[in-house]
Order: C-alpha cells, then sequence, then structure tokens
C-alpha cells in the first residue's frame, strides 16, 4: 500500500496554502482534491476580490489562476479528480476514487481542508437546475435578469442583500422564507421592505422547482397546509452554508454549528486528523486569507511533530 506523511484533502485556499508550505519545509504530502482544478469556492466568486494583501482580483478565478500556477510551479503534489470516499482513522488509511480507480493510501497525519458549499433545500427539481448550470450570482447575473421574476430563498443576510442587489438590477423578487422571523440583520430588513419589486412571503416552503430547459415555476406550500404554484425564471437558493465534513462524522469532535473543532494549530480530537479552512471556521471568520493562513499554521505544526 502507497504511504504518504501528509494527505491534504481538498484543493482550495487552505489545502493548496497547506501543500505549498509541506513543500517549502520538505514534508511527504499529497494534495487530493476531487474536482478536476484547484481551487474549490474561488472559482464561484464573480464579486471583486479586494481583501486579500498584494492583490486585487476581478473575480475569484484571477486568484485561482495565480493560486494554480503557483502550486504547479513549486511541484507540488496533487492529484485532480480525486476523491476521497472514506477515510479509516484506525488503520490511518483513506480510500480514494481516482477517475473509476480507487486506491486505499496510507498516513501519518491527515489534513481536512474539504471547505464548505451552500446549503441545498433538497427538493425534487433541485439538483436537475444545478447540473443545468442555473446557479446564479446576484451581483454578476441580475443585470441579465433584468424585468424577470425570480425566487431567493431563505432569510439570512446572503438571502436579504441577494434580494437587494437583485430588486436594484430592476428584477422582481419574491423572498421565501419558511419561518416568520428572519435572521438577517435590521438594515437589510428594512431596505428589503421599502423596495416595491421585493415581496416576501413568510412561513412558506419551496417544495418542488420544475422546468425542463431552464426553471419555469416552483411549488410553495405554506403554513396552513396550502399549496400553490408561482412562475419564475431563476431560484437563488441562500439558505446558509453546510460544511463538508462527513468524511471525519463520528472520528473527530463537531460543534452543533457542524465546525470542526480545533485547536490553534487545527487540531482537531484525533491526534492523526487536522482541519483547516472553511470546514472548521464560522462564516462570519471564513475567507481567503485565513484559509491561507490556518494551512500555513498547520503545515508548520506538522514540520514540528515530524522533527
Ligand atoms: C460567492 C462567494 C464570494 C466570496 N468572496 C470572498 C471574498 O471576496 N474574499 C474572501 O476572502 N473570501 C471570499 N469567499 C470565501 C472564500 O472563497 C472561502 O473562505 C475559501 O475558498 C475557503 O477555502 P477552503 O480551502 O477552506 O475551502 P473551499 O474553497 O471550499 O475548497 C474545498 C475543496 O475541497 C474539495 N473537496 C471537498 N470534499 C472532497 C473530497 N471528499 N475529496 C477531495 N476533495 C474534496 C472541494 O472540491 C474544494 O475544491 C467567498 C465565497 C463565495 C462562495
Amino acid at each position: 500500500m502507497r504511504h504518504v506523511d501528509v494527505i491534504i484533502i481538498g484543493g482550495g485556499p487552505a489545502g493548496i496554502s497547506a501543500a505549498i508550505w509541506c513543500k517549502r519545509l520538505g514534508i511527504d504530502h499529497l494534495l487530493l482534491e476531487k474536482k478536476q482544478e484547484l481551487g474549490g469556492q474561488l472559482t464561484k466568486i464573480q464579486n471583486e476580490i479586494i481583501d486579500y494583501p498584494g492583490m486585487y482580483a476581478e473575480n475569484g478565478r484571477k486568484i485561482q489562476l495565480i493560486f494554480a500556477e503557483h502550486i504547479s510551479s513549486l511541484d507540488c503534489c496533487c492529484s485532480l479528480n480525486s476523491t476521497v470516499l472514506s477515510i479509516d482513522d484506525s488503520q490511518k488509511t483513506v480510500t480514494v476514487d481516482q477517475e473509476g480507480k480507487i486506491e486505499t493510501i496510507h498516513f501519518h497525519y491527515l489534513v481536512l481542508a474539504s471547505g464548505a458549499g451552500q446549503r441545498r433545500l433538497g427538493v425534487p427539481g433541485e439538483q436537475e437546475m444545478l447540473k443545468r448550470g442555473e446557479d446564479y450570482s446576484a451581483t454578476s447575473d441580475g443585470p441579465k435578469l433584468k424585468n424577470k421574476t425570480v425566487a431567493v430563498v431563505g432569510g439570512g443576510d446572503r438571502a436579504f442583500e441577494g434580494a437587494i442587489i437583485l430588486a436594484d438590477a430592476g428584477v422582481n423578487v419574491y423572498l421565501i422564507h419558511r419561518s416568520q422571523t428572519f435572521k438577517a440583520r435590521s438594515q437589510f430588513i428594512e431596505l428589503a421592505t421599502k423596495k416595491s419589486n421585493i415581496t416576501i412571503m413568510t412561513d412558506t416552503q419551496v417544495t418542488a422547482i420544475h422546468g425542463e430547459n431552464r426553471v419555469t415555476s416552483i411549488s410553495l406550500l405554506n403554513h396552513t397546509g396550502e399549496t400553490s404554484t408561482l412562475n419564475v425564471d431563476a431560484v437563488f437558493v441562500r439558505i446558509g452554508i453546510k460544511r463538508n465534513s462527513e468524511l471525519v462524522e463520528g472520528k473527530v469532535d463537531i460543534n452543533e454549528q457542524g465546525l470542526i473543532v480545533t485547536g490553534e494549530n487545527g487540531q482537531t480530537s484525533n491526534s492523526a486528523i487536522f482541519a483547516i479552512g472553511d470546514v472548521c471556521t464560522p462564516s462570519i471568520c471564513s475567507s481567503i486569507a485565513s484559509s491561507v493562513g490556518q494551512g500555513a499554521m498547520t503545515a508548520k505544526y506538522l514540520s514540528s511533530l515530524m522533527g
């Protein structure tokens, strides 16, 4: 069986940084990324990035390209199209699906940098919508949706902010929330309620998304059990963030917010498993910079452990 001292799961900013530092510190490492390119959430950022020191980027793709070029120029060990299927913490192995080829690799230390993603509704039609590429950004797709009708689902800051951006771009917005109270900050709620092209629907759940080639309507269910259909041209699901921590469930401590509990160097409750980046960071603190910083700290700490 192949052995690697440090296996890094995930090729977003946290994993990339950990791999760069492993290389620099002479640590035998392997980064496993399930997608065909590195970058993680960077590929989805449509907004300008003005908060990463030393570079301004029009969008996440620009930083993704710089990071990918950097890691490749250093000759770090990375394997793309490699999905980690499971971890056996007692044997210290991971099982990886590399384009259909299943391999089990032994490790000394595992660094989980699997990040986070949008929580999904889990209703019929949602996966089909995403597979068709109907996963929009309010900032960059708002102008294209001018005079169209869209549903924004959720009651937090991201839902309200998205609804306001879309309304300002001339989109007719239905903001649909399953309860009567919102988690969003009061300024967003006040602003949204003043906009004539935002209709707020509370106590209402989306139960299905319809459309063959593109979204055409959604099914709704309200608290009295009444069902209805709403014609929309797009659905923005903004119901929160889900950490990609399934691989270590039951193996490390995870708190009530779904975050892996870590010490200052990324140590989890399992001495062989470390976690870095969004998978263990509250949304309010998550960023490219914090992920990169955590990757560096954990690699340096591992170097000290391995002498
Ligand atoms: C729309 C948007 C805008 C943002 N804007 C900014 C901004 O302006 N400034 C800023 O600093 N931050 C911004 N962020 C946040 C920033 O992108 C994240 O904090 C950062 O990408 C987290 O990095 P990460 O490496 O922890 O995780 P991710 O970027 O989520 O990467 C995790 C990687 O792990 C891989 N993976 C998961 N499971 C497996 C598995 N089983 N096997 C193999 N690979 C796996 C995934 O495919 C992914 O590539 C934004 C995020 C979004 C979505």
